[in-house]
């Protein structure tokens, strides 16, 4: 007996060991590099290596007299570095293995797993101890959902719809049955940020953790609907396969034709709003693909269903993306501003002041397309323009893509250490700019009573 759970310990070690070797090592060689674009010709040079020769842009501003990260394939990344140079363009390479980079950030998960696991006792602070995959999330919601006061029906649990390969998308519903306002926040659209998933699920403790002991001061006047992971698909991918896997596991016509092996398409470009006119591939093979048609997507399309059929009124969609330190408002696909763009950013000033004061994490506050670049299809534009929800927001997680930033390098990589610090921070700030909401529409109230 005791041979046979050894055999099955052993057998399982390598497999593990397998896995690890084949996930890290497809990113060995693969460059990490800085370029400074200066003109509009080296703009739409970058965007079209982009397309053409696997640059994967990590840095999401793009715009003149900016630094632009990337990485780029190792069998590409001379030819890449060469081309850049005859157009004029100053390449300074960052890191010479991205595989090294994800082992560095791995290692210091692994530590800090180790210390908070002593910590950590139940499936419902499981989230504090690392990145949890997909069936690990699940069972986080069912548990938190466990844990509010069953009576009062403070919080709910159900799926919008499910993925190419058939995983639901969990959403969770907090707040006091009688709350007339809706807000609702999503999490991981785009696979690789990590840190996204993660503060959802710190919210969600937190705000449970505050029903239980009765401060549901918020919570009597809004409902907030949680969806922690909206590309289930492409997150389990990067968890075990490709770290740097940015969009799902849409399959592009491959059963039609064997030859287009690019699989994926960019849930953030898929939504039908101004699609394809900025920003946006129609390569399959680029991380930024739309999509064969605008709401092609079932994860696109479940979203929009849940925002429209139902008869709630939202407040505020917000969506968490990283990096970067951005708390950003629409427009994504063009540099004009929403007749509303004064109370929008006020709004966002307001929550990242109070996300500043927990640790004095800096955000840079803007329109999308101003502050970044111009790119069509982003979920944020569509909840504005189709959805009509009013405060809509993107907001770029840490770290900064500022390079003298000390955890810049970590990218898409951050450790797991930053799980608790990063939710911390970020649950003050979306706090701070929910009570605003509150004050602004008492206020307006307010104003009309006494005229
Ligand atoms: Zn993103």
């Amino acid at each position: 007996m005791m041979q046979s759970v050894w055999r099955l310990i052993i057998i399982n070690s390598w497999i593990l060991f397998l896995y690890c070797y084949a996930n890290n090592h497809f990113y060995k060689g693969y460059e990490v590099v800085r370029v400074l674009p200066k003109t509009n010709e080296h703009l739409q040079l970058i965007r079209h290596f982009e397309d053409n020769y696997g640059v994967d842009r990590w840095s999401e501003v793009l715009t003149i007299n900016r630094d632009v990260k990337m990485s780029l394939p190792r069998k590409q990344a001379p030819k890449i570095k060469k081309l850049f140079k005859q157009h004029g363009i100053d390449v300074k390479i960052l890191h010479n293995d991205l595989e090294k980079l994800i082992q560095k950030s791995d290692d210091i998960s692994k530590q800090h797993k180790i210390r908070t696991k002593r910590l950590t006792v139940n499936i419902a602070s499981s989230h504090l101890t690392g990145y949890l995959r997909y069936q690990e999330i699940v069972e986080f919601l069912k548990e938190q959902h466990r844990r509010s006061p069953p009576l009062r029906n403070f919080t709910s649990l159900f799926s919008i719809g499910s993925t190419h390969e058939n995983r639901s998308i969990w959403t969770i519903r907090i707040g006091k049955p009688s709350a007339r306002r809706n807000i609702l926040i999503d999490c991981g659209i785009h696979a690789r940020e990590f840190i996204s998933p993660s503060t959802c699920l710190y919210m969600i403790d937190k705000l449970i953790g505050e029903v239980n002991n009765g401060r549901v001061s918020l919570l009597s006047v809004f409902n907030i609907y949680i969806i922690p992971l909206l590309n289930p698909d492409g997150y389990e991918y990067a968890q075990t396969e490709r770290r740097m896997w940015r969009k799902n596991r849409a399959l592009n016509g491959y059963y039609h034709n064997p030859d287009s092996k690019c699989i994926g398409v960019d849930l953030n470009r898929n939504f039908g709003y101004h699609w394809m006119e900025n920003g946006a591939s129609t390569n399959p093979c680029s991380e930024t693909y739309a999509g064969p048609h605008q709401d092609s997507e079932p994860e696109t399309r479940s979203l929009q269903r849940f925002i429209k059929q139902s008869s709630r009124h939202w407040d505020a969609y917000l969506t968490f993306h990283s990096y970067g330190q951005y708390w950003i408002y629409p427009w994504g696909f063009a540099l004009h501003m929403p007749d509303d763009y004064i109370e929008l950013n006020n709004k966002a000033t307001i929550g990242s002041e109070a996300l500043k004061r927990v640790n004095g994490t800096l955000y840079k506050i803007g329109s999308a397309a101003n502050l970044l670049y111009e790119s069509a299809g982003g979920s944020d534009d569509w909840a504005k323009g189709v959805g009509q929800i009013k405060y809509v927001y993107t907001v770029e997680l840490r770290p900064s893509d500022d390079m003298n930033d000390e955890h810049a390098h970590f990218a898409f990589m951050l450790p797991e250490t930053f799980i608790e610090p990063v939710g911390q921070e970020t649950y003050v700030g979306v706090k701070g700019f929910l009570r605003s909401l509150i004050t602004s529409r008492s206020q307006k109230s307010l104003s009309k009573n006494k005229y």
